[in-house]
């Protein structure tokens, strides 16, 4: 049994490398974006111009592209390694976007590289990996019908000859308005044998006639890209479809599994800075007679926060391993011999979200009112973290999951084990 958690001598100094990178590219081109403390924030050509400078500087260093594979241009890690770049990233607001393997294009890279034609590719995934277009959008939730449950979709696409007309109304589709092409659910099967395959895929090209972006959502961290889109009698080509008919739903969960993992990387980076944030200010403020590092009351939330983030780390380490596992397999595994990862990243994907909001929280509780300003990042994590609780699968939803795996192991093998990573004890 192998369970060993150092990296190869060329993954660490990888590791360094991205490391410096952030703190000596990334960290002060934020400072300079945001007008550098007293200056005015940067905006317009300067902001683009910054922000595609540093992607350059990234691109050249070679530090590009983590998730892909090297004929796309991309590192070629496995999910493992992915997750040490990922957390190293996401110690910087934009490190995941300058290193081009950010939501939502990072999700739509592997969905395009899975369902994609060769014509598809060329068109759309490779300009994406290239890193130098406005980006893409993934467009499945509407505001009639719960987000949770993409059976009840709406949006709804009829054939007319070699065309596709679609109807709907779409809403938090993130970058949707600075995105180059979309990748839309919809459904297309009136009597499907079952309920999850009557949705289907299509790449739009934007802006496109019939795609009209009614507004930003405001949101409680402000507007900041998800939109509200309306769909009237929008015309797309069939090979605009991606994957086959009554796909969609499958598509969907393929594209959300290592693009939920993928976000609890990030987190982690977050819930790590604020760790950081919460031991340094309770070292340096002092109140009825001590440190704040010195008391009990302190104490107990630094530890909970170290617990909980050793917790993580383990889950997503794990579901990582089990992702590369499974994508080692070849297409003639047999079904019962699959390395099935779901319920290890339902689980993680619950357990990082919550940590996430618990550590912020702490870590704001421990800087008194300098913590509920905008001085510090904290303000602006904790608004941020709230949505990973129901966005990628709400809390209730992953929990209703692992509750039914969790029944099926014991009901198939009278013993939980299965359900709880499958583990060697
Ligand atoms: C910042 C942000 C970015 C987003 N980006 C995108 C995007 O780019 N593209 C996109 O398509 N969508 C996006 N979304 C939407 C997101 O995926 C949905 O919010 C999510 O799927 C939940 O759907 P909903 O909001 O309709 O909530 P609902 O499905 O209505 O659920 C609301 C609540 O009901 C409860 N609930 C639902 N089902 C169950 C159940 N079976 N059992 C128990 N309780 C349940 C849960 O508490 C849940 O939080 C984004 C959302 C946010 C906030």
């Amino acid at each position: 049994m192998a369970i060993d958690f150092t990296l190869s001598p060329e993954l660490e100094a990888l590791r360094m490398r991205i490391r410096a990178f952030v703190d000596d590219v990334i960290k002060p081109g934020e400072r300079e974006l945001e007008g550098g403390g007293d200056g005015e924030p940067l905006a317009g050509r300067d902001r683009l111009r910054a922000l595609f400078g540093m992607r350059k500087q990234a691109k050249e260093a070679g530090i590009w592209l983590p998730h892909m594979p090297e004929e796309w241009g991309g590192m070629g890690l496995g999910h493992v390694e992915l997750a040490m770049v990922q957390a190293e990233a996401a110690k910087s607001y934009y490190g995941p976007w300058v290193f081009n393997c950010q939501a939502p294009d990072e999700g739509n890279m592997h969905t395009l590289l899975h369902w994609g034609t060769d014509a598809q590719k060329e068109k759309y995934l490779k300009p994406l990996c290239e890193g130098n277009t406005r980006g893409s959008c993934f467009a499945m939730t509407e505001p009639e019908v719960a987000g949770s449950d993409p059976t009840l979709i709406q949006t709804r696409a009829y054939q007319d000859g070699d065309e596709w007309v679609i109807n709907g109304h779409k809403w938090f589709i993130s970058g949707a308005r600075r995105a180059e092409f979309a990748i839309l659910v919809c459904r297309t099967e009136d009597n499907p044998d079952i309920p999850q395959a009557a949705n289907s895929a299509f790449i739009i090209d934007l802006p496109s006639e019939g795609w009209n972006d009614v507004r930003e959502v405001e949101t409680m961290h402000g507007g900041t890209g998800h939109s509200e889109i309306l769909i009237e009698d929008l015309r797309v080509h069939n090979d605009q479809m991606l994957g086959g008919r009554g796909q969609g739903h499958l598509l969907g969960q393929y594209r959300l599994g290592p693009a939920r993992l993928a976000h609890c990387m990030r987190w982690i980076a977050q819930a790590e800075t604020a760790l950081d944030m919460m031991v340094d200010r309770s070292l340096n403020r002092f109140s009825h007679g001590s440190l704040l590092a010195e008391k009990q009351g302190i104490q107990w939330m630094i530890a909970d926060s170290s617990m909980e983030l050793y917790q993580a780390k383990l889950m997503v380490l794990h579901a990582a391993s089990k992702i590369d596992a499974a994508h080692k397999q070849g297409d003639d595994t047999p079904a019962d011999e699959r390395v099935d990862f779901k319920g290890e990243v339902s689980m993680a994907k619950h357990f990082v979200a919550n940590m996430l909001g618990r550590v912020i929280d702490r870590a704001i509780q421990v800087h008194g009112a300098l913590g509920y300003s905008t001085d510090t990042p904290l303000a602006h994590m904790y608004q941020h973290a709230r949505w990973a609780r129901f966005a990628d699968g709400a809390d209730e939803v992953h929990q209703m999951r692992i509750a039914q795996r969790t029944i099926a192991a014991y009901t198939d093998h009278k013993s939980t084990r299965r359900a709880t990573g499958d583990l060697p004890i």
